[in-house]
């Protein structure tokens, strides 16, 4: 797994198949690479705006290691697709 923390990094995992987990003040939250909720807008105003302090961005392309992270939880939004 690994921790994104540039706009360039972003796009790049956005487009591959895989899995991010967003963390931040609500939790921790397991997202297809695909849900309307992975967004660079987001992404710029948490991590590059505020400085990942109230947020971080990660990815990984292996679904069982997304699911071994602490205390996630699959998004309601897209986890049709997970
Ligand atoms: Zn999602």
């Amino acid at each position: 797994m690994i921790e994104i923390t540039s706009v360039e990094e972003f796009k790049t995992y956005k487009s591959t198949s895989g899995y991010f987990i967003i963390t931040d003040t609500t939790g921790r939250k397991l997202h297809s690479n695909r849900c309307t909720f992975v967004d660079l807008k987001h992404f710029s105003e948490k991590v590059i705006g505020n400085e990942s302090k109230n947020g971080k961005y990660f990815f990984t392309d292996d679904f069982f290691e997304a699911r071994e992270y602490p205390k996630v939880k699959k998004c309601e939004a897209c986890r049709r697709l997970l």
